[in-house]
């Protein structure tokens, strides 16, 4: 079967991309793959599958759906660290499973400390320390009644100490960031003076392993870079000019697809679509595609967005539909039902970028990515 619209994922990209990574992280530090909502988009098992057979054997999710998702598919031995939410019946879960978790509060550090005993089993705790985010994490004060409590625990293993960047990707929260090192390597210190250190020491997303040298420590969780896009234009500029290259050593992994639906002529003083948004100041001819805001495909893209056909950008006219929108081809000479459309990659010459959404909407990649409908089938390519 063919699909109306459906998203292609290129293998041989992601490849690429995970050995840029491994060249600034170096051979020691561990690689987190986060594959958070639905892995920024591109399907949770096309990307874990994918990154299996390259030798990613960690992954970082955001919750326990995400969680049995990434175990369903993967080799024994891979780590699955939920960094988010748990109900208690999925802690027992995480537990029975060998799935790690952060642990922000004295709450979650009890229960999982009562079920690994009732369960007989070692329960491998992150704890999380706050920093500055202000948004989960122990303070400083109480971290140290944590530590003692997994101390005094004959389940729980101090498996990692890790704090989250409260926006690593821009330069006006430098100040910010920089007293959240300070905190988090106070408190590495400490716990390195008192022999009381966990297996690993984790605080760097993309933005953070890239700027801020020094924070790879033993594992990263790395997101929107194995992706292929940088977490924002100025980290890529830094980037850029500090390495003196002139393109992004990273390749865009996804593709977003569809085909014309109709083709309709519109005389001159017509309206398009819903309402009046959308005047037709000519004779024009639109193509209809079966792509809308229920994909994905921002409102806010009405009579703002883009699609490519037979080479050429066609415009969007008039408003968004669930299901639908209308593109302005008068100007492209041929084109047929059934004509590829593309609303991310590239046709011919031309192409649309994930980045170039942002010029229109207020989403940035990190958005747009996640919002692509889990309902349309992503193919691999490559
Ligand atoms: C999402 C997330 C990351 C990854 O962020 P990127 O900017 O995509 O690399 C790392 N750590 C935590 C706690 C996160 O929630």
């Amino acid at each position: 079967m063919t699909y109306s619209t459906h998203i292609e994922i290129d293998r041989s990209a992601l490849i690429h991309n995970l050995e840029f990574i491994r060249s600034f992280i170096g051979p020691d530090v561990i690689f987190s793959s986060v594959v958070k909502g639905n892995a920024y988009g591109h399907g949770i098992e096309n990307i874990v599958s994918i990154e299996q057979t390259a030798g990613v054997n960690h992954f970082s999710v955001f919750n326990a759906q995400e969680a049995l998702r990434v175990k369903n598919i993967s080799k024994k031995g891979t780590t699955i660290l939920v960094m988010g939410m748990l109900t208690d019946d999925q802690l027992a879960w995480a537990i029975e499973s060998n799935i790690q978790f952060f642990v922000f509060n004295t709450s979650r550090l009890q229960k999982a400390h009562d079920l690994g005993v009732k369960m007989k089993k070692k329960v491998r705790v992150h704890l999380e320390i706050e920093t500055g985010m202000n948004r989960t994490g122990f303070s400083p004060k109480q971290i140290n009644e944590a530590i003692d409590f997994i101390t005094n625990s004959r389940s729980l293993i101090f498996q990692g100490l890790c704090t989250h960047f409260a926006g690593a990707e821009s330069i006006s929260n430098y100040y910010r960031v920089e007293k959240q090192k300070k905190t988090y390597w106070k408190m590495m210190k400490q716990l390195k003076d008192t022999s009381k250190d966990p297996e690993l020491f984790h605080v760097a997303c993309s933005a953070a392993a890239l700027r801020y040298p020094g924070t790879l420590l033993d594992l990263v969780r790395i997101g929107i870079l194995q992706y292929g896009f940088f977490p924002s234009k100025e980290v890529q500029i830094d980037y850029m000019s500090r390495n003196k290259v002139h393109t992004s050593p990273l390749k865009r992994i996804v593709s977003w697809k569809s085909t014309v639906m109709n083709i309709k002529s519109v005389k001159r003083g017509e309206f398009v679509g819903y309402g009046t948004s959308y005047f037709a100041n000519e004779d024009m001819r639109i193509a209809i595609i079966p792509v809308g805001y229920s994909h994905g495909f921002s409102r806010s893209l009405s009579n703002q967005g883009r699609v490519i056909i037979n080479g050429e950008f066609a415009p969007v006219v008039g408003m968004v539909n669930m299901n639908m929108i209308s593109v302005d081809v008068t100007n492209i000479d041929v084109v047929n039902e059934g004509d590829e459309v593309v609303l991310i990659g590239k046709q011919g010459e031309r192409e649309i970028t994930v980045d170039s959404f942002s010029e229109y909407t207020n989403q940035v990649n990190y958005e747009l990515l996640t919002r692509l409908s889990v309902d349309i089938p992503r193919l691999i390519v490559n």
